[in-house]
């Protein structure tokens, strides 16, 4: 893509009404735009790392049979006042509206209940199990004061996974591969090094339900982790039994800020029960089908690579979820550098390798300080001085490695 044509401007100062490193940065950037307070809207590049974040976590959760599908944000109160959850005195963060004849909607913070539902006309015995279904969701959630930009939404994109069992031992097996298939996201995504899975609260009919957490100051959670142990485990069970349970000393935890990337549930019946979603044996008795639930914030992920990854020259984004490859700059006005930069556009562009070209008439300085920005894995430069070189100049935006390399070395690095 050449950048003359994309319709993003890049800004110097950062917006007044954001205090988050996320936000500022990628308004900066140009990947999202404001719309209110916790709502944003995602620009070309936002958009293009979104889908890669959602490309790896479908990937991994087909790997672990996961059926994609996709529910509705409209909610009918009759269907979560079945579970009690419609009462904002117990689910204090729903949106709620009205049809014209007065009939009053949920806008879906959650898709427990509705997938119960569809479940129903297609669960009827144990040959139907296991079963797993997920969505890329938008939820909305009427969140008090959100400041931590896009980690915290309105309205933000979740996956959300349900999976559904004959027996809580098989729910096990189940939810350990899933782990496997989380830590294999985190990895991905680039997060791997700083991201713990964690025992938190919230399990029904289990004790616990596990996080994953990654280590950020801009973390609106406190874990105890053990690097050595390689899991952590959250303030609010952080207790003298729950720590002998685990068979942890607290002299080996240390105290860490942390941000909530995921959440798995064993859910048991929790809500086949109430919503008589039913099997039937072997022997044609009937039981209600035991659940597990998997979340994980697509667009919270997103900002917690950018809290965790951008420096002082603005994002840096691993390669598997970069907008682009490489960002190829040209500097100058000569033909030859015109020339240069076009053939090896051309060049990158036939070998289907994604660059995003600086072609813009604009001074140095303003170009370069715009790659930095922009985050790019690879900055290729193209100058009087790199085409008397013979070569092109190719900084690596995270380490600020500097080499010189041929067309086709540029293209081996991909
Ligand atoms: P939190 O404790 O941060 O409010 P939660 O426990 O309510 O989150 P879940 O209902 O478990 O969140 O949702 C699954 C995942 O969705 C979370 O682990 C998190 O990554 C993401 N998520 C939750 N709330 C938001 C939000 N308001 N904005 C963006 N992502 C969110
Ligand atoms: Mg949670």
């Amino acid at each position: 893509m050449r950048q003359t044509e994309l319709f993003t401007k890049t800004r110097r100062e950062d917006p007044a009404d954001e205090v988050s490193k996320n936000a500022k940065l990628l308004i900066r950037a140009g990947y999202i735009h404001k719309e209110m307070a916790g709502v944003y809207s995602f620009l070309p590049l936002g958009l293009r790392v979104l889908e890669k974040i959602k490309t790896i976590v479908r990937e991994e959760m087909n790997a672990v049979s996961g059926q994609e599908i996709l529910m509705t944000a409209l909610q009918e109160k009759e269907l979560w006042e079945k579970t009690d959850r419609w009462d904002d005195a117990k689910v204090d963060i729903w949106f709620k509206t009205k049809l014209k004849n007065g009939t009053e909607l949920g806008l879906g913070m959650s898709h427990e209940e509705p997938l119960v539902q569809i479940m129903k006309d297609h669960i009827k015995s144990y040959r139907d199990l296991p079963v797993s279904a997920y969505q890329f969701q938008t939820k909305f959630r009427n969140e008090l004061r959100p400041k931590s930009g896009i980690m915290r939404g309105r309205e933000f994109l979740m996956k959300d996974m349900y999976s559904f069992h004959s027996e809580q031992s098989e729910l096990d097996t189940y939810y350990e591969k899933v782990e496997a298939a989380y830590e294999r996201v985190y990895k991905r995504v680039g997060l791997g090094d700083y991201t713990f899975k964690t025992f938190a609260s919230g399990g029904i009919f289990t004790k616990y339900s596990h996080e994953y957490q990654t280590l950020s100051e801009a973390g609106e959670d406190t874990i105890y982790i053990s690097r050595e142990k390689n899991l952590a485990i959250n303030e609010e069970v952080y207790t003298d039994e729950v720590l002998a349970e685990l068979g942890l000393e607290r002299s080996e935890l240390e105290m860490a800020k942390s941000i909530e990337v995921g959440n798995i549930f064993k859910l048991s019946t929790r809500y086949s029960e109430p919503l008589g979603l039913v099997y039937l044996d072997e022997a044609g008795k009937s039981y209600p089908v035991v659940m597990g639930c998997y979340g994980l914030g697509i667009s919270r992920l997103m900002g917690t690579v950018v809290e965790v990854l951008a420096d002082a020259g603005g994002l840096v984004w691993p390669k598997a979820i970069a907008p682009f490859s490489f960002h190829l700059v040209s500097l100058g006005n000569s033909a030859e550098v015109i020339k240069g930069a076009e053939e090896l556009y051309k060049e990158l562009a036939e070998q289907k390798i994604d660059v995003l070209f600086d072609n813009r008439d604009l001074s140095a300085g303003e170009k370069l300080a715009d790659a930095d920005l922009l985050g790019v894995p690879y900055r290729i430069i193209v100058s009087d001085k790199t085409l008397a070189n013979g070569k092109f100049e190719v900084k690596d935006r995270r380490s600020g490695e500097v080499s010189f390399m041929t067309a086709s070395e540029i293209t081996a690095l991909v």
